[in-house]
């Protein structure tokens, strides 16, 4: 089967290597002119995202691009400590907790697509689709064409390919997320550990980094910022915005902010709504193009590498592509749509709603994730 993957990020990235694994021929087309390793946002990727890329040997090359996160803190405005607890499965350094720049986590899962000849196009950038039942037809803005039997939107947030098959625009969550990096800050005494901050005005998370960088973001409850005011607001005015919002607790919240410099960026916390389309008879959205949450639960990279593993499973298991994109549906989609609900209820500061199906347990995630079994329904004997 010939399927086209729209968007090289980390969604499109890791399905290529999952479909190729499987015996596909993927092919990639990723609009960004080049692999994207500017400055960006950096995240947490939870032992789960971990064992979904572990499934598709490239664990250790992702560890190698971040730093390891083994425990959390969570302290009050006052700084007094609240909790703490180690982070996930301390012991493996595979399904450790990582922390890293988002455009390197997806500069080393597309290096990892090259190195395995699975074709990757950069500066490919998706304007329209042809459905017919023989085939998908992809157009480019740059008038190139490619049609294949399945085509994989994972072009992220605003994706072209959702809109196509489903539009739908994200909603804003009512908080703005600002985040940044600075070498001035006093590194804290607290090695690989993430402290939350509950601040009385912001949710505030830092940590730093072996090289003594530390990597900081707070929510902050108010107004969405406007595209104006993201293009023309220099770091240097949001600082001085966010830190006399943090001066009042006595945390090391605005010393760190104070000591940014240039690398400091804001963005709104918005998400998908529930309940949208997910697939046509060849065309099917993964990641965030999905189901993108708000960063609150900082899940949506790990659910997009489930999605890759989970998505090639059911292609490479089900007796037909219609089966495959419906069991994808079924195991997915109770788990990403827990993922938003949770994520904006934290954006609001809301208690979490209970999930509409029990949460899926370890060993329930593992069976799915796992290469070597076969999804569950997925196959008439099961
Ligand atoms: C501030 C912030 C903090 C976050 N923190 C965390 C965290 O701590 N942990 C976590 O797990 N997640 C976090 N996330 C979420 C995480 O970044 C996303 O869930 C993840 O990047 C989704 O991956 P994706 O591949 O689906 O989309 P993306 O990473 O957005 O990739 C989509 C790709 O598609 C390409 N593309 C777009 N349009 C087209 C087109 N028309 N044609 C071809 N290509 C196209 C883009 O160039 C891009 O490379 C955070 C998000 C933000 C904004």
């Amino acid at each position: 089967m010939r399927i086209l993957i729209i968007g090289g990020g980390i969604a499109g990235s890791a399905a290529a290597l999952a479909l190729h694994q499987a015996g596909f021929e993927p092919a990639v087309h990723e609009a960004h002119p080049d692999s994207g390793e500017d400055l960006g946002a950096f995240l947490t990727l939870a032992g789960n995202g971990m064992r979904a890329l572990g499934q598709l040997g490239a664990a250790e090359l992702v560890a190698a691009r971040g730093f390891p996160l083994t425990a959390l803190r969570l302290i009050d405005a006052a700084g007094a400590e609240l909790a703490a607890s180690p982070l996930g499965d301390v012991e493996d350094p595979l399904t450790r907790y990582q922390c890293l720049r988002r455009a390197d986590l997806a500069a080393a899962v597309q290096q990892e697509v090259r190195r395995r000849g699975i074709p990757l196009t950069h500066g490919s950038r998706l304007s329209s689709l042809t459905e017919e039942s023989a085939g998908i037809t992809a157009s480019f803005t740059d008038g190139r064409t490619a049609t294949a039997d399945l085509l994989i939107g994972a072009d992220g947030l605003n994706s072209r390919v959702r809109a196509l098959i489903s539009p739908a625009e994200p909603r804003y969550a009512g908080q703005k997320v600002f985040y940044g990096y600075t070498t001035e800050a006093a590194p804290p005494d607290h090695r690989a550990t993430i402290t939350m901050i509950r601040g009385s005005a912001t949710a505030f998370g830092y940590t730093c980094s072996p090289t003594d960088e530390t990597f900081w973001f707070a929510r902050v409850t108010s107004p969405r910022a406007t595209p104006g005011e993201i293009a023309t607001t220099t770091p240097a005015a949001w600082r001085d915005h966010l830190v006399p919002l943090l001066r009042p607790d006595t945390t090391p919240a605005a010393d760190i902010v104070a000591a940014t410099g240039d690398q400091l960026m804001v963005t709104n916390a918005v998400d998908l709504p529930l309940g949208l389309r997910w697939h046509t008879p060849r065309a099917v959205l993964i990641g965030d193009a999905a189901h993108a949450a708000s960063p609150a639960t900082g899940q949506g990279a790990s659910m997009a590498l489930e999605d890759a593993v989970i998505l090639a499973k059911a292609l490479r298991d089900a007796p037909t592509t219609a089966e495959a994109l419906a069991d994808y549906d079924r195991l997915r989609r109770p788990r990403v749509e827990n993922n938003i609900a949770s994520s904006a209820a934290l954006s609001a500061g809301r208690p979490p709603a209970t999930p509409k199906t029990p949460p899926l347990t370890d060993e329930e995630l593992m069976r799915q994730l796992s290469w070597t079994t076969p999804l569950p329904g997925s196959r008439p004997d099961q």
